[in-house]
């Protein structure tokens, strides 16, 4: 769909194609061409749509609940029997004209009037942002409808052919996402609309708008729960193969209690989509306000879930051919000030040099710190002291901070970073009690018997796919396993549903939820191999001199120091990728060879550093004949 959103026009074959499965008359009758669908099924294949690229989706929500059924409910026999078939078989493609540009939100402010004449209506006005338009075989023009007298009548729709004489397809409004299918201006000069062609009574126009609106709002809430569903396969895709300083990125809280947060949206929105759809079809009013409802609130949660992908795949949220490509099409909001801490840095750093504000981003990660699990603790901002926020704790106010900045931006600031550091407390408390990260995955496998587990390919699009984000040929979690995965799961009563109060000793305690970083499981591994070898008393002497070193120092910050030996990983020790660059150069003046920032992930433990330096000691790595340890204490 990548080329299809440049050329900003859908190919014909998948037009064509589509028309062959029928996905044009979902609700129509069968002898009509249509599939005469439930709409608790209409709404499984607007999710599936969805997760497949939101630009279908749209143009089968817009031609089936705006186009389609305004007809099959309102229009006479006649119309509907001349129409149905043209349009269900998906030979002619149909629009909704109501926005014009003074009304939008407010659709009583019309314009466009249609005025009484002889065996029907003369209409004049000015649609905008009208979906499938120019595309469109028909279109559903809603009017003021007034008699010869000028009275005013209520509100008309009328079906308007697109060849109807007076009718002008205006300009192409060059939208931000959506971008294949067409959005534009209609005019309407004298178009004589006859009688035969009124949807529903004369005056009750208002009524069939509000009916279609009201479904397209279902389908709309329907869409967005595919798209997220697609945005937490992908999310699972990149966090479950990326390795992290630290660990798997799946294994981080914050991108657990991400996913964990996005599945129960999911959740949430598809039992509210589900529950309308059966609503519907049992044959009761469309829920007006609980369609607008599901609308409004699944959209807002579509953003947010796009956001925290754009977050989470790091550089490669940022680039369009991870978009195009591997999600749903959809406008991306700038999403790199939000996300972890860490990820905020920049956004910080810009308010250097306002005094009060800088003060209390250390509280922030102190007051969250000890409640994250050990090497994830390295992540978070370092107390005054440790050089990282020195800089930003500086009285001297910084280039980017005004001297006459009014102090109502300065109390902004302050609330900002309150906030901030409230959501990380939240956040590290959450992230407690989320369900293990296995558990998690599987839930996201689960996604594939409604949407698929696919990958948006289509020929002749140079940029391949992104091995981090494509299909695996072996699934993260086979269908099959996914129920017995969860399984365990089932009946897991977290510590929030006890009512305890989450603490860092919650955190310490061994559950079937509680955290096991992967990269811990692969430092012992090494570790192992390590063991069988020989070390030199002298050097590990000298390693973990280095380490309790930095502690002393405050490297960790006013974390807790752990107890330290020769087999405990760095990453447990909270040695991120930040503090393995002053541990490196302090080891290297301490042994007297060559250690890089980039040996510590290599060899993760103080023995399996100890013997990498007792070969470099005699070797060509040896820097001095002999150095100064720095003795442990
Ligand atoms: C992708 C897309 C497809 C569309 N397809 C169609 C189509 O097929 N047919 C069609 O007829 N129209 C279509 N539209 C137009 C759409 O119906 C209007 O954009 C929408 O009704 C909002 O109107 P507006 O753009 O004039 O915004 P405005 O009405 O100017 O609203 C501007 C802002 O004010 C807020 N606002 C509005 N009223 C109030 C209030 N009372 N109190 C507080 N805040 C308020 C709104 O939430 C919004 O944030 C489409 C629009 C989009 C974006």
């Amino acid at each position: 769909m990548r080329l299809a959103d440049e050329r900003r026009s859908l190919p014909p074959h998948v037009l064509l194609d589509f028309a062959r499965q029928g996905l044009f008359g979902l609700q129509a009758p069968l002898g009509t061409g249509g599939l005469a669908l439930a709409t608790v099924d209409l709404v499984r294949v607007m999710q599936q749509l969805a997760a497949i690229d939101l630009t279908l989706a749209t143009l089968v929500g817009v031609h089936n609940g705006l186009g389609l059924r305004p007809l099959m409910r309102h229009a006479p026999l006649a119309l509907r029997a001349r129409w149905l078939p043209l349009l269900a078989g998906g030979r002619q493609l149909a629009a909704f004209a109501m926005s014009e540009p003074q009304a939008g939100s407010n659709p009583r402010a019309i314009g466009t009037r249609a005025l009484r004449v002889d065996g029907g209506w003369r209409v004049s006005g000015e649609k905008h942002l009208i979906g499938l338009a120019s595309w469109a075989g028909v279109l559903t023009v809603f009017a003021r409808a007034f008699d010869p007298a000028g009275r005013a009548l209520g509100t008309v729709a009328l079906l308007v052919p697109e060849d109807a004489p007076g009718l002008l397809q205006g300009p192409e409004a060059l939208t931000m996402g959506m971008r294949a299918i067409v959005q534009n201006a209609v005019r309407l000069e004298s178009v004589f609309v006859p009688d035969a062609q009124v949807l529903g009574a004369p005056g009750s126009g208002m009524e069939v708008a509000k009916d279609a609106m009201g479904f397209a709002r279902l389908g709309i809430g329907a869409l967005c729960v595919g798209a997220m569903k697609r945005c937490a396969q992908l999310m699972a895709r990149y966090a479950a193969r990326r390795e992290v300083a630290g660990g798997r990125l799946l294994d981080n809280p914050a991108t657990r209690l991400h996913l964990h947060e996005l599945d129960c949206a999911i959740a949430a929105g598809e039992a509210l989509v589900a529950a309308l759809a059966a609503q519907v079809d049992e044959g009761g009013a469309l829920p007006l306000d609980a369609c607008s409802a599901a609308k409004c609130v699944l959209s807002e949660l579509l953003w947010e879930s796009a956001d925290r992908l754009v977050q989470m795949l790091g550089g490669r949220g940022y680039l369009r051919t991870t978009w195009r490509r591997n999600c749903c099409a959809m406008p991306v909001r700038c999403a790199f000030s939000r996300g972890r801490a860490k990820s905020c840095m920049p956004t910080l750093a810009r308010w250097r040099g306002c005094p009060a504000t800088a003060s209390r981003i250390p509280s922030a990660a102190a007051s969250a710190r000890p409640r994250l699990p050990g090497n994830w603790r390295g992540c978070l901002l370092q107390p005054p002291g440790s050089g990282r926020t020195d800089a930003m704790a500086s009285s001297r106010p910084g280039p980017c901070w005004p001297r006459r900045r009014p102090l109502q931006s300065a109390h902004w600031v302050r609330q900002r970073l309150d906030a901030l550091r409230r959501r990380i407390e939240s956040e590290t408390a959450q992230a407690g009690n989320c369900p293990a990260a296995e558990a998690v995955l599987a839930r996201v496998a689960g996604y594939a018997a409604s949407i698929g587990d696919g990958d948006a390919v289509s020929p002749g699009e140079a940029q391949g796919i992104d091995p981090m984000l494509a299909r695996e040929r072996t699934p993260i979690v086979a269908d099959s396993q996914y129920e017995a995965m969860l399984a365990p799961f089932a009946n897991c009563v977290t510590k929030q549903d006890r009512g305890a109060e989450p603490g860092a000793e919650d955190v310490a305690a061994p559950s079937p939820l509680s955290f096991e970083p992967a990269g811990h499981e692969q430092a012992s591994r090494q570790v192992a191999a390590n063991a069988a070898g020989q070390v030199s008393a002298a050097s590990l002497e000298r390693v973990l001199g280095c380490i309790l070193k930095w502690f002393r120092e405050g490297g960790a910050g006013d974390a807790v120091m752990p107890a330290v030996d020769a087999d405990t990983s760095f990453g447990d020790l909270g040695i991120d990728s930040l503090a393995s660059v002053p541990l490196a150069l302090e080891l290297e003046a301490a042994c007297g060879v060559a250690v890089s920032a980039e040996l510590l992930y290599d060899y993760p433990t103080a023995r399996a550093l100890a013997q990498y330096v007792d070969g470099l000691r005699d070797g060509p790595g040896a820097l001095v004949e002999e150095s100064v340890g720095v003795a442990p204490g």
